[in-house]
């Protein structure tokens, strides 16, 4: 279950003489601004709405600053709807606004990597395989692997293949990064080859998802 809603923060609260007050008669007032914002598990998301308050000091009712001179109400508009106080309510927004950031870079690089481990290719990088575009008879439902380069000769590459199978990349990919995919027993034994110029195609065709290199 997500907790998410609205949530209001008042800020900046002032002593003032203002108008009299409608049910006591009473004319001091506190006034304040009000910072309505919408939040998921509290943590401010955006801003939804900004506005000046007046409660009376005596009966506690509360008024629109409306009822204020035009030059206290901006005094505390002023006070409270500052950077400060305002750029918090945004706290949700820039947090996502900064993962996307991080994860987009992270990929670029990723990307990068790959290229460069195909071109130039090294003992134990591990390749992330779609086998159904790469061998025939793959069982649809989990034809994603890896591909562990054991030995190269000129420009051919003995490969093994894991014996471990998803249905996603994904599975594959967490293999690698828990290591479980960096012992012999995750492959079969025996090598398979492939020279260079194939595996390029394979990762053109998008048969090779990302290459990973520890
Ligand atoms: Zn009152």
């Amino acid at each position: 279950m997500i907790v998410w809603g609205t949530r209001s923060k008042t800020c900046n609260e002032q002593m003032v003489q203002g108008p009299v007050c409608p049910h006591c008669n009473t004319s001091q007032f506190i006034s304040f601004g009000v910072l309505r914002y919408f939040h998921i598990y509290w943590i401010p998301m955006f801003l939804i709405g900004r506005d000046v308050l007046l409660e009376c000091s005596h009966c506690k009712r509360t008024m629109s600053a409306k009822e204020l001179p035009m030059e206290l109400a901006q005094k505390v508009r002023a006070g409270c709807f500052t950077k400060r106080n305002v750029l918090p309510m945004f706290t949700g927004l820039l947090l996502i606004a900064a993962v996307i950031g991080v994860s987009t870079v992270g990929v670029a690089i990723e990307d990068r990597n790959t290229d460069s481990y195909i071109a130039a290719p090294a003992v134990n990088d591990i390749y992330v395989v779609d086998f159904d575009k790469v061998f025939y008879d793959v069982d649809p439902d989990y034809q994603y692997g890896a591909m562990r380069v054991t030995a190269i000769e000129g420009d051919q590459l003995a490969l093994q293949i894991s014996e471990m199978v998803y249905n996603k990349a994904e599975g594959v990919v967490e293999d690698i990064d828990s290591k479980k995919a960096l012992s012999d027993s995750y492959y079969s034994e025996e090598p398979i080859y492939f020279d260079s110029e194939f595996i390029t195609a394979l990762k053109a065709e998008g048969a090779i998802h990302v290459v990973k290199r520890h």
